[in-house]
């Protein structure tokens, strides 16, 4: 397989873009390997500027549950641009995309749209503080909640990968207010609140940013128990796991409400939204109507609320959980089984995502993650993308599945992993 110009493009784009790329875990550095190069993408297809296909697991880190370049949504994509592209005044479809969410999310009263992920928990963050007038926050140990300040203290995904506990040109007294517990330590999060003076828990409800890591039973449940008892605001990430674990998200498939949520990914299909929403007396205090500040020039843009709302609707009527669900229930049993069989290998999925991971048993936080064979993984990635499946290039992160992946498109998946571990010697005796 040949990669010729994606080579000589990356050389270029270093020229000219910090590490050759816009976001670090895209450079392929932590499988020392060189980026490819997008042309485009189509259902569960991407291909690269050299002309090689890849049936994808990135899916653009989450958002493309439909597959790539849906027409449907291209369709609507492009009546709506044609009517302008950003108004800088209210619009129709933000109420409609607002509605459509709390249609399917019926603990969320009110929803503000904003551009990314890390604004949406940035504001979360800011909103808890402001509501409750307490300063700390609390968050675990491998999850990632966006690129601010405040939570970028030993996250996960790109950071981990880059072994940086932090990040120089965060000042120390900014994240001298954020504490930190490992995921499902519940005593560590009981001894951090018994204070009273932390605003909210911040919390994955499924970890994606350290691949798929579980919440164990009784941990979120722990966490709403230990909150309410504390006037602490319990406040779920969804950004990766929303409308991917369980249609309803950690709320519909764990039975637990935060008083916060936030979104990306999924919500806006591939373009950039993000949102936080919750309970009407907390979200009534972002401005105008309350007294804490939050604004965005292109927050609610058009085109990007059309392409997130066909998203969701064509979601909801094509039974797009169920469907991809009823795919997946017949890989995750095999993985599995293959996990059984061999060592150095386990696995973890919940709904629509899953990770391999090269350690014997699944892990349940971060420092397990960390205990992985991270060369194995390395050679894992290259084995794939060789043979023309593309993974998400390192150990800390989830893959995600499609409505348009096929069963014989598993099928390789599984074909191949049974190679790789033939050719690595993992079969049990
Ligand atoms: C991706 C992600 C974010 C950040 O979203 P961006 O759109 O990249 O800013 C925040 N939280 C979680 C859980 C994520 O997976």
């Amino acid at each position: 397989m040949r990669r010729d110009k994606s080579k000589n493009l990356f050389e270029k784009a270093l020229k000219s873009i910090p590490g050759g790329v816009d976001s670090p875990v895209r450079a392929f550095k932590s499988v020392g390997l060189n980026p490819i190069f997008i042309e485009k993408a189509e259902g569960q297809f991407i291909y690269d500027v050299d002309g090689n296909k890849y049936l994808d697991f990135v899916l653009t880190w989450g958002p493309a549950i439909l597959g790539h370049s849906n027409e449907e949504v291209f369709r609507e994509i492009k009546l709506v641009a044609e009517k302008g592209i950003s108004f800088g005044m209210p619009s129709p479809l933000e109420v409609q995309l607002a509605e459509k969410v709390k249609s399917m999310l019926p603990y969320i009263d009110k929803i503000r749209f904003v551009n990314s992920g890390t604004e949406a928990t940035m504001t979360a963050i800011r909103l808890a503080r402001g509501y409750t007038k307490r300063d700390k926050v609390l968050k675990f140990n491998g999850c990632y909640h966006g690129h601010h300040d405040a939570l970028l203290v030993q996250a996960g995904s790109g950071v981990a990968t880059f072994g940086i506990p932090s990040t120089p040109g965060i000042p120390e007294d900014t994240v001298k207010t954020t504490l930190t517990c490992e995921y499902n330590d519940l005593d560590c999060v009981k001894e951090a609140l018994k204070n009273k003076d932390v605003a909210c828990v911040i919390v994955e409800p499924v970890a994606g940013n350290m691949g798929v890591v579980k919440p164990e039973e009784g941990f979120l449940e722990g966490l709403r128990k230990v909150c309410d008892e504390t006037g602490t605001l319990l406040i779920f990430d969804e950004v990766m796991v929303g409308f991917r674990i369980h249609s309803q998200g950690a709320y519909g498939l764990f039975n637990i409400t935060p008083d916060l949520a936030t979104f990306g990914k999924v919500i806006g299909g591939g373009m950039p939204v993000g949102a936080v929403g919750g309970k009407k007396e907390i979200m009534d205090y972002l401005a105008p109507e309350g007294p804490v500040y939050q604004a965005g020039t292109l927050s609610g843009n058009p085109v990007a609320m059309a392409c997130g709302l066909k998203t969701l609707e064509i979601y909801e009527r094509d039974n797009v959980f169920q469907e991809i669900m009823n795919i997946a229930k017949d890989f995750y049993a095999e993985v599995e089984e293959i996990c059984s069989k061999t060592k150095g290998i386990s696995f973890n999925y919940v709904g629509t995502m899953f990770t391999l991971f090269f350690r014997d048993r699944a892990p349940k936080n971060l420092t397990e993650v960390n205990q992985c064979d991270f060369d194995r993984f390395s050679r894992f990635f290259k084995f794939m993308l060789d043979n023309g499946i593309l993974l998400p290039p390192s150990q800390y992160e989830a893959n995600f599945l499609s409505v348009k992946h096929t069963k014989a498109d598993l099928e390789l998946y599984i074909k191949l992993l049974t190679e790789f571990v033939k050719k690595e010697g993992l079969e049990e005796a």
